[in-house]
């Protein structure tokens, strides 16, 4: 009973600092900046940030979740989610402080080096398993369902969204026109986070497979 309520005052305690972290991440960190260090072709730069930022971390691993999640929907891969779950479970620097007091500096160097290896292989074939598409909320669009347009009389010319999505929208005289209908699940996701961020909510996003958002 006492470590049920100690557990679950812990859970309180860190779960509001993590979901204000992973909005903030969420709302100033651009998707272009995850994708570039975290994404597909971020190749092993990508790997080492991971581990190495999931190795300072502080937290218990289930606060690691919903930041895994934010970051796999603004375009990290599956295999650095897996390094950073990973890293943030059984390599983190306190951890191995404390592993080097008690069982010493070559057990604990011996046992990092063989762990990151392990998890560095276990992300690449995770990673050949698990699609993101196969993950919960991040299934691709049907591209033959979509529909999206901006309706000019909201536009207020801020060009957030060509800001944004250099790719898909660009400016014309103060007001913001599709440049490029894109194809592509990763481009429709920049099409998405423009809705977001529209502040006049010009961009009008219709998919038929489940109605207009
Ligand atoms: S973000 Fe919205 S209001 Fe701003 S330029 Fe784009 S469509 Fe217009």
């Amino acid at each position: 009973m006492g470590r049920t309520k100690h557990f679950l005052l812990e859970m309180f305690k860190i779960l509001p600092v993590i979901f204000m972290l992973t909005v903030v991440i969420e709302a100033w960190i651009p998707k272009e900046v995850i994708v570039k260090k975290f994404g597909e072709n971020s190749g092993f730069s990508g790997n080492t940030l991971s581990l190495v930022l999931s190795s300072i971390s502080a937290g218990p691993i289930y606060a690691a979740f919903p930041i895994a999640k934010m970051l796999l929907k603004k375009g990290a891969s599956v295999t650095n989610i897996v390094i950073i779950l990973n890293s943030w479970a059984v390599i983190k620097v306190p951890m191995l402080a404390n592993e080097a007091k008690f069982l010493g500096v070559e057990f604990m160097a011996v046992r990092w080096v063989l762990t990151v290896i392990s998890i560095v292989i276990m992300g690449y074939f995770i990673s050949l398993i698990i699609k993101k598409e196969d993950l919960p909320g991040l299934e691709a669009l049907d591209q033959t369902k979509i529909h999206f347009e901006i309706n000019e009389d909201y536009c207020i010319g801020c060009s957030i969204c060509a800001k944004f999505a250099p790719q898909v929208f660009e400016m014309v005289d103060d007001k913001a026109k599709i440049n490029y209908v894109p194809t592509n699940q990763s481009k429709i996701e920049l099409v998405l986070s423009s809705v977001d961020k529209c502040p006049t909510k010009a961009i009008m996003f219709e998919n038929y497979e489940v109605g207009s958002e």
